[in-house]
């Protein structure tokens, strides 16, 4: 269900004729949260509380606002009533309903039945607005002793594999909808021999494995380098409070998708160790991994708040309590 292929969205997508109305929009912005299937349950609600389409009347450049997601329906329905010219439009996705910027000179609709439209909007709406991921594995160290261990104990395949199976994980551990996640249509993975032995490094979408880490593992490389590959694809994937968040944060949040993926390193330190909250790798997200305990979904809603900023305030929020009492309590519950 997550990474079903399709097909760019086809113009016309005259989609931006359903204009809802606010209260309809807010409703559905308390409602459109979580997890996909939840998503799919809501726009169907969402839709049928829209029983008409406002008329829109508008001399404006640019239309904004929420739509019905079934494009297909909509610009079929256009045709009928004579609105079949091509539409150029922008998908924006926010994080709490998908909105269509429309470029459009002038146009005129007429009032349409968006009961008929909306019984046939389902799954194919949120597809439809969603390029599925590519994912990539190139080999820029041939010949290097990393480089040929990784060919033989990972090879090609299943690195892309892991990057599409990590992704998978990462989403349904932030309980992401698919219009929630940064919209991102490729994936590199990249073996390099680089300096030093830092095990991997990533850049937007793009993942550089050391080739010199693989070449100094002890024991089978597949299983560590998994481990480092959804770490790193978490980075790829996770909000980092628009450059604000804490690097600790981050990479604890990384090692904590890792650990849930049951890829935690064996030298982290065991579950209450650490001095302090934001310590970072391992020690991170051993204290995020309790708290999601006591709350479960509280990385996923972390993330999410993470979107547009940070605030150390966000524990509060979530939890009731401040980061420092939270540690303090973990520790005297946990720690040694
Ligand atoms: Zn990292």
């Amino acid at each position: 269900m997550e990474q079903v292929p399709v097909p760019a969205p086809e113009m016309p997508l005259a989609a931006a004729a359903v204009v809802r109305n606010e209260t309809i929009a807010k409703e559905e912005a308390e409602e459109y949260r979580g997890v996909d299937r939840a998503v799919q349950r809501t726009w169907t609600i969402s839709c049928r509380r829209a029983s008409t389409a406002t008329s829109v009347a508008a001399a404006a450049s640019v239309i904004q606002g929420v739509f019905c997601r079934d494009m297909a329906a909509v610009s079929n329905l256009l045709s009928q009533v004579g609105f079949n010219r091509p539409i150029p439009i922008n998908l924006l996705a926010s994080d709490t309903r998908m909105m269509i910027r429309m470029q459009q000179s002038k146009m005129i609709m007429k009032t349409l039945p968006i009961l008929t439209i909306c019984s046939l909007m389902v799954w194919t709406a949120i597809t439809t607005q969603v390029q599925a991921v590519e994912f990539e594995v190139t080999n820029e160290a041939v010949g290097t002793p990393g480089s040929t261990r990784f060919e033989k104990e990972v090879g090609i395949d299943y690195g892309k594999q892991t990057l599409q199976s990590a992704s998978t994980f990462i989403w349904q551990t932030f309980k992401q909808a698919k219009n929630e996640r940064k919209n991102i249509q490729r994936v590199r993975l990249i073996v390099r021999s680089m300096s030093g032995n830092a095990a991997a490094s990533t850049s937007n979408d793009e993942i550089s494995l050391n080739a010199n880490f693989v070449e100094n593992l002890s024991g089978d490389a597949k299983v560590p380098v998994t481990g480092v590959l959804y770490h790193e694809m978490t980075h790829v994937w996770q909000w980092n409070g628009n450059g604000q968040a804490p690097g600790a944060l981050i990479e604890g949040i990384a090692d904590f998708v890792r650990l849930k993926a049951n890829y935690a390193d064996p030298n982290w330190v065991q579950p209450g160790g650490g001095d302090k909250w934001d310590g970072g790798y391992g020690v991170t997200a051993r204290f995020l991994d309790y708290l999601n305990g006591i709350k479960d979904g509280f990385v996923a809603d972390l993330n999410r708040k993470m979107k547009d900023g940070y605030s150390e305030n966000f524990f509060v929020e979530l939890m009731g309590k401040n980061v420092n009492q939270l540690w303090t309590e973990y520790k005297a519950q946990c720690g040694g």
